[in-house]
């Protein structure tokens, strides 16, 4: 475990062309103190966790210290906002800090976001909130423990900057972590901007950091950008079937939002399914639904087709169509999989479609607990289901339907091959009991504007490891008050 001062870096992004970005110093937040740090993530950077207390920690990261090995820079990039092109993003409020080396040859990207304005800020104030940031926090700590590719959270410090949004808040920062910040729009503002040769410049740069095997002399160049395109349709197509799995709804699918490692990116006004409902639309100023859950299959292969559309100087047409047409059947077969894990099914049975269909129809009438449902499933055994089920009676409305379907499923269980308490366990392993519903969210915050941040900790133990019981922190496995369904969150940030 290494201090701040002996971290390695290696910034291969500042030493692409200028057009990339520009380099600018964050701008200091007054008075900084620390919310919350993830352990886990100081080990992803072997970085000691006892540096994350320290005044230098808060410091570096509120503009108020330096650090020699970073190069703060702002990138560019562009994107498509909920279907219209927008040729003036880029960092507005962010800085790549450097990219930090581990022992282990991992490269990590240190993002700061909230550090103030940039070229690329447009009307912005360069700035975040603390309520933006523990939800940005909180989500991608819990995706990391669902098993979901994601862009990861260091640390939130805060401040006694005042930022202007409804009302007066805090200006805060996320240290956010990622493989890589390289987004769709990064590909589509250089297509647009005729600089073709820098297009081909970020395809080679992201070919030899994130996909090396495709490097090897037997790929021919053309080629190798189509089997890059055909890596991010994959990577995309297994996000997707996470997302759609485990019923997490983004909120904001812009271009500029999608990253091209298939890494959930970009946390705004997403949410968790509570009940279940396909049509759910998370991000309060989505008023037509572009983004709601059930759109986001085809809206990730909207965004897919845009960025083959930007890429097209590089990949012939007829190569770009042949990555996007495997997108469908991968998510499909992504998708199966999770869901056949989710209902502790290892055969997969020409039949079995049936009984999904049922199941979701039942799920929809009854406005069923997506995450509730699956769990208490995932403790019954086989001879449990066709006896009466006072966990279910919470959360069924009528229970005949349900009675049916238990029916139909245990039916189906006779055909597998695996004892019941391996299939429980592994079940479980599959369905989550904990998720971070939006009240969960909202009350920690509540406390955090107070100066409470125990509720943001306990929040991070537990979804961090979803999976597990925690019976001091039962409650946070409840089905939500119905106060807590009907919270509104728009992009406001
Ligand atoms: P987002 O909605 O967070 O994905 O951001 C979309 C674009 O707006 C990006 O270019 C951001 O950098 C920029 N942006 C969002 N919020 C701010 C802000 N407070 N100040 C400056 N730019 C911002
Ligand atoms: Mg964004
Ligand atoms: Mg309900």
């Amino acid at each position: 475990m290494r201090t701040l001062t002996e971290l390695k870096f290696d910034n291969t992004y500042s030493e692409l062309p200028s057009v990339f970005g520009t380099q600018i110093n964050p701008q200091p937040l007054a008075d900084p103190f620390i919310v919350s740090v993830n352990p886990g993530i100081c080990d992803l950077l072997e970085l000691d966790i006892s540096e994350a207390s320290t005044d230098f920690f808060v410091n570096l990261f509120t503009g108020n210290d330096k650090l020699p090995g970073f190069c703060p820079i702002a990138m560019k990039y562009t994107g498509h906002q909920f279907g219209q092109y927008n040729p003036d993003l880029g960092d507005g409020r962010g800085l790549l800090m450097g990219e930090v080396l581990t022992s282990q040859g991992s490269k990590w990207d240190i993002h700061l976001k909230g550090s103030g304005t940039t070229p690329y800020s447009r009307q912005g104030d360069g700035r975040a909130v603390l309520r933006s940031s523990i939800r940005e926090y909180l989500a991608s700590a819990a995706m990391h423990g669902l098993g979901i590719r994601t862009t990861h959270a260091l640390a939130i410090l805060s401040s006694a900057t005042p930022v202007y949004r409804e009302q007066i808040e805090r200006g805060s920062t996320l240290i956010r972590v990622a493989e890589s910040h390289l987004r769709f729009g990064h590909f589509e503002y250089l297509f647009y901007t005729n600089q073709h040769a820098e297009l081909k410049l970020l395809a080679d740069y992201l070919i030899k950091h994130h996909f090396p095997d495709l490097q090897q002399d037997d790929i021919s160049t053309p080629n190798r950008y189509a089997a890059m395109f055909h890596r991010i349709v994959s990577l995309t197509a297994e996000m997707i079937a996470d997302w759609q799995s485990v019923g997490f709804a983004h909120g904001v699918m812009n271009t500029d939002n999608m990253s091209v490692l298939g890494l959930t990116f970009d946390y705004g006004p997403y949410g968790f399914l509570d009940d279940y409902n396909p049509g759910f639309i998370c991000n309060h100023s989505d008023y037509s639904g572009r983004y709601a859950f059930n759109q986001q299959p085809s809206i990730a292969l909207w965004n897919l087709s845009a960025l083959g559309y930007a890429l097209s100087p590089l990949i012939d047409k007829a190569l770009i169509d042949e990555a996007l047409d495997t997108y469908q059947p991968q998510l499909q077969q992504y998708y199966s999989q999770k869901m056949r894990s989710k209902l502790g099914l290892a055969e997969k049975l020409e039949q079995d479609s049936e009984l999904y269909s049922e199941m979701f129809s039942l799920l929809a009438s009854q406005a069923v607990d997506y995450t509730l449902f699956f769990r208490t499933l995932s403790t019954l055994p086989k001879d449990a289901l066709t006896s009466s089920i006072p966990q279910f009676e919470e959360l069924f409305t009528c229970t005949v339907a349900l009675s049916q379907w238990l029916q139909h499923y245990a039916d189906r269980l006779e055909l597998e091959s695996v004892d019941d308490q391996t299939r429980l366990k592994q079940m479980q392993a599959a369905n989550p009991k904990y998720i971070l519903r939006n009240y969960l969210a909202q009350q920690a915050i509540e406390l955090a504007d107070k100066g409470d941040f125990s509720m943001v900790e306990q929040l991070l133990l537990v979804l961090c490891n979803p999976y597990y019981e925690h019976p001091e922190y039962e409650s946070f496995a409840a089905l939500p008050p119905q106060w807590g369904k009907e919270l509104e969150v728009s992009c406001s940030s």
